[in-house]
């Protein structure tokens, strides 16, 4: 986690831009994220690589369908910031997959 070198708060990484929560200040350095994301070197600019298949979360909930137990899951941001993100399940059994909003 980061946090704005002007006013503390907690740098968002958010469509692959960053910026701070509270004063809106952008860094212009690169950040540092674990993981797999790559670096556009020079322009300061974090690339988040696609969400690659099979390595979401399974977490214990109903599927709607099959009743199974366990759903894979995972979230997606709407493209304006403010809106709360999607979260989506996906059946571990039959492959149903369902989204809930927040
Ligand atoms: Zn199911």
């Amino acid at each position: 986690m980061e946090f704005c070198p002007k006013c503390g708060s907690v740098i968002l990484m958010n469509d692959k831009k960053a910026s701070c929560a509270r004063c809106s200040y952008k860094p212009k350095g690169t950040i540092k994220i674990q993981s797999t994301e790559s670096i556009a070197k020079g322009s300061g600019i974090v690339i988040i690589d696609e969400r690659k298949a099979n390595t979401n979360p399974v977490v214990q909930i109903k599927c709607p369908k099959c009743k199974n137990n366990e759903a894979y899951f995972w979230t997606l941001q709407t493209r304006s910031g403010d809106e709360s993100e999607t979260k989506f399940y996906k059946c571990k059994k039959c492959d149903y997959t369902w989204r809930k909003y927040r």
